[in-house]
């Protein structure tokens, strides 16, 4: 996902001299958005002025991702452009922390001029380059940031970043080079956040991390205080008291351990979405020891059987790799039947690529390109027609639709709203298209009534 930050600038008073300006560029995933979001919190609060324009700008933050190929082409173009543009550039994020084929700074080999490189999660490094280059204004007007801080999201919706970095080392991965082990937050800095984010008018909270189900292990889930009552610093815990808060709560990237039936009974009381995002990557025992993933050992099919039990409507979303190094066609007929017996909801599927600096590169049986895309094709065929069956349940029921858009004409009359279910996060999963309807508001909830649905997307009108 690729994001630009256009912020407004700030109107000084009368007499007042110019804020240092600061163009912001975020590229990268959800926590690549709450790093950017986090950076630009802490300079409005510290009087700088976010610009929408290279040209206006006095100086330049690129927030860059390291991931994948693709990835770091956009973000070492992204460098270039704020360079040619400005000339005054620091960058920060995911690719600042890769290593070149000299053993140098790769973004500093490539790009001699910026003025500083950091890794991802650096908000004091960030700002103390800033410093340097654009000092610090003496008049901050701190009253102008919410409390809330900064959001680079739509005001209705926030990422809730609870931890940073991660203990596995799935073969295909570089994240735990780049972000390092586990550091969760405790659980009452998490909350203070996610209180501060309702506060702020966020009617739905994505939490976010590399592996929620292990938030809290780095502290020994050790206990702290929410709003003066003791709380240990756990994944079930955090879902009970963040279901306490009376907004939509949608939990990502977790995995299939034991403690997820615990968050499912919550999903099934309506504390939390019933929806889970469980980035399964295969099925077959094998393969996923050759990937090194996290819960591999477990009978997913079965554990996915209980939680529907227990929660009928449950949505689960994951994300697979075909063509993985040394894959057998029988290993992913397996995984093919798997996925026939799981019918997931929500699935994507990348056909493997290898990534700088990846153990899976050393494996034998990498598989030519072609192989890998042809299963990443069959994969989606065989998803396709179960997320239409599975999204088809929705028909003929009324649901809770949070509204994201709403289109006008160029006579000003309502063309439709665009909204999300329980089952939609934003971003990755379909949207409901609803009827105009004099009622309809940006940023909350209608009762929508479903008439049809297509692979992706809910069709309906609102009921009152
Ligand atoms: S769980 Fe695996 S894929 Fe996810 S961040 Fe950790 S190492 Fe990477």
């Amino acid at each position: 996902m690729t994001q630009k930050s256009i912020m407004p600038l700030r109107r000084l008073p009368a007499g007042a001299t110019r804020a240092p300006r600061v163009g912001f560029v975020s590229l990268g995933c959800p926590k690549a958005l709450v790093d950017s979001e986090r950076i630009i919190t802490q300079l409005r609060a510290e009087g700088y002025d976010i610009s929408p324009s290279y040209a206006d700008s006095d100086l330049v933050v690129v927030n860059t991702c390291g991931f994948i190929d693709d990835a770091v082409a956009e973000s070492l173009d992204a460098i270039g452009e704020a360079l040619a543009d400005n000339g005054k550039v620091i960058v920060t994020g995911c690719l600042g922390a890769k290593t070149g084929g000299d053993g140098g700074n790769l973004v500093a080999s490539i790009h001699p001029k910026v003025l500083a490189v950091t890794g991802p999660h650096a908000l004091e490094e960030v700002m103390g380059h800033v410093h340097h280059h654009l000092p610090k204004p003496h008049d901050p007007f701190t009253d102008l940031v919410p409390e809330a801080g900064v959001k680079l999201t739509p005001r209705h919706y926030a990422y809730l970043k609870i931890s940073e970095g991660c203990n596995h080392r799935c073969a295909f991965c570089i994240i735990p080079s780049m972000r390092g082990d586990l550091v969760s937050r405790p659980i009452g800095e998490v909350m203070r956040e996610a209180e501060a984010l309702v506060n702020g008018g966020a009617r739905e909270l994505l939490v976010i991390s590399q592996d929620t189900s292990a938030y809290g292990v780095d502290l020994k889930y050790r206990t702290d205080f929410v709003n003066g009552r003791p709380v240990r610093t756990r994944m079930v815990e955090l879902a009970r008291e963040l279901g306490e808060l009376g907004v939509w709560i949608r939990l990502h990237y977790v995995y299939p351990y034991p403690s997820v039936d615990e968050v499912i009974g919550l999903m099934a009381q309506g504390k939390v979405l019933p929806y889970l995002d469980v980035p399964f990557q295969h099925a077959h025992p094998r393969v996923l020891k050759a990937m090194k993933r996290p819960a591999s050992g477990e009978r997913n099919i079965e554990r996915i059987r209980a939680w529907r039990e227990a929660c009928p409507d449950l949505t689960i979303r994951s994300t697979f790799i075909a063509g993985f190094p040394g894959e057998t066609e029988a290993e992913f007929e397996y995984l093919l039947d798997f996925l026939r017996e799981a019918e997931l909801d929500r699935v994507g599927c990348f056909a493997y690529s290898p990534v700088d600096g990846a153990s899976a590169n050393e494996l034998p049986g990498a598989l030519p390109v072609e192989v890998r895309e042809e299963r990443r094709d069959r994969f989606m065929q065989v998803q396709a027609e179960i997320s239409r069956r599975r999204i088809r349940r929705f028909v003929k029921r009324t649901i809770d639709v949070l509204i994201d858009e709403i289109h006008v004409a160029d006579d000003g009359s309502l063309v439709q709203a665009v909204g999300r279910s329980a089952a939609d996060a934003p971003e990755i999963d379909g949207r409901v298209i609803v009827r105009p309807h004099a009622s309809l508001r940006v940023g909350e909830f209608s009762r929508v009534r479903i008439t049809r649905a297509d692979e992706h997307d809910l069709y309906g009108s609102v009921t009152r």
